[in-house]
């Protein structure tokens, strides 16, 4: 079974909690507080895995949680901080909020991204005394780590995307160009998970290409398969359209050629506008005048098409090479940005909870969720600068600061981005 999309839980650990705890001494009446702090909740880490080709993986096992940090001691012995769960995704894994659908994150390097944060360790009693209090008999708790219900999304990473009706001969042209293996036989369907392959013209030149599976009519609306299999089209920088001109199994391939294209527009405009090659195959079993006929027809429509014989190599060097060239004109395979949380959101989960502090004049402003609403922002972009100017208006940290005091040009920092303040 091949499984390219799941619905999981993750859960950062929370942060150890701090100790009370006071020193100890054979004839020393009353020491001080010496309470540790508590150590950080570990991480849900995810990581690209090339070893991985499917989700399978998350078909059954749904709920991740990374371990709670220690807690802290007495003799300001602070918790351990708990290791980063990790968790191994195929390349090209792209993870989704459930609740919202915003991105975040593209597992598509081979870097580590964290993707729920373990909470803060609480600091132990000895911190809070002072020369009034020298005996506080509290801790802080730690703080409760991040977590989300994600979906995930396997994209595959492929240059080149194979479409076409079932039993044109996609497996065939890829087993010929590569060194992957699909299941090749004369009935549609057989290829039920998509394959692979790496085609290499020479030293510097290669590229990767994905064999579809069973684009068919109504696919693009779920009937059948297919639909399923759409979504690792997505990536693909260019596609190549495998059309059995000869017409072997009783169809028609200007209607196939069309269908396809159709199904191809319903499912994605985007994607139908990928760059396209045609590929005319099983040429041994056409009429020279079919074939004429056939690339005329596709080429008054502005591909470039190919004549070729795949189960006998003939054509195909030909195809590859332009493939190539082509595949050089074009930008890199797309990888997705995270998006921020959706400022409704922000509001909605009454993400309210945020302490400002004037410190040396600054207006500090400290809370929990911040890192998940600002975390990504960049001020040198416009419609990040837009998002983060709403965020602060619509969850109040703005009446908040006029409460306090801000003036116009006083400096505020918001998990170390400063800025103006500007009415
Ligand atoms: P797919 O469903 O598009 O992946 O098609 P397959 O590669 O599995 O091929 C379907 C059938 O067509 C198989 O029996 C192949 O041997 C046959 N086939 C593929 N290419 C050619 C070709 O160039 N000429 C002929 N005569 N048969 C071919
Ligand atoms: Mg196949």
């Amino acid at each position: 079974m091949f499984v390219d999309v799941a619905k999981i839980r993750i859960k950062a650990g929370d942060g150890g909690n701090g100790a009370v705890s006071f020193h100890r001494e054979k004839y020393v009446a009353a020491g001080g507080p010496d309470g540790g702090d508590g150590g950080r909740g570990g991480n849900v880490v995810f990581q690209a895995d090339t070893n991985l080709s499917s989700l399978i993986d998350f078909k059954y096992k749904k709920k991740f949680t990374a371990q709670n940090g220690q807690n802290g001691s007495g003799k300001r012995c602070t918790g351990k901080t708990a290791p980063d769960l990790v968790i191994k995704v195929p390349k090209g894994t792209l993870i989704r909020e459930a609740e919202s659908g915003r991105i975040m994150a593209d597992i598509s390097s081979g870097e580590p991204v964290v993707l729920a944060r373990g909470g803060n360790g609480g600091w132990g009693n000895s911190h809070f005394a002072t020369p009034t209090r020298q005996i506080p008999r509290f801790a802080k708790p730690g703080a409760v780590g991040e977590s989300y219900e994600v979906t995930l999304e396997l994209k595959l990473l492929a240059d080149v995307g194979l479409v076409g009706f079932p039993n044109v001969g996609k497996s065939t042209l890829i087993s010929v160009v590569s060194a992957a293996k699909p299941i090749i036989a004369n009935y549609p369907f057989t290829t039920l998970t998509p394959v692979l392959g790496v085609v290499r013209l020479d030293q510097d030149t290669s590229f990767v290409m994905a064999d579809i599976p069973g684009l068919i009519e109504g696919a693009s609306e779920g009937v059948g398969l297919g639909h399923e299999f759409l979504r690792h089209v997505d990536r693909c920088r260019l596609l190549i359209h495998v059309v059995d001109v000869s017409g072997s199994e009783g169809r028609d391939p200007r209607e196939d050629f069309e269908t396809i294209n159709r199904e191809l527009k319903n499912f994605s405009e985007e994607i139908s506008q990928r760059p396209q090659i045609v590929a005319g195959n099983k040429c041994d079993l056409a009429s020279p005048e079919q074939i004429a006929e056939f690339q005329a027809y596709v080429e008054e429509k502005g591909f470039p098409f190919f004549p070729i014989t795949a189960a006998a190599h003939q054509g195909v060097d030909e195809l590859i090479r332009l493939t190539a060239a082509r595949l050089a004109e074009l930008p890199p395979i797309r990888e997705y940005e995270p998006e921020a949380v959706p400022v409704e959101q922000l509001v909605k989960k009454g993400k309210r909870d945020f302490t400002i502090r004037v410190e040396d004049g600054v207006y500090m402003v400290e809370g929990p969720w911040l890192m998940e609403a600002f975390g990504m922002v960049d001020l040198e972009d416009e419609e990040s600068l837009q998002y983060f100017q709403r965020v602060l208006r619509d969850t109040g940290i703005i009446a908040k600061l006029e409460e306090s005091g801000v003036q116009e040009g006083d400096t505020v920092n918001i998990l170390d981005i400063e800025f103006e303040y500007v009415r």
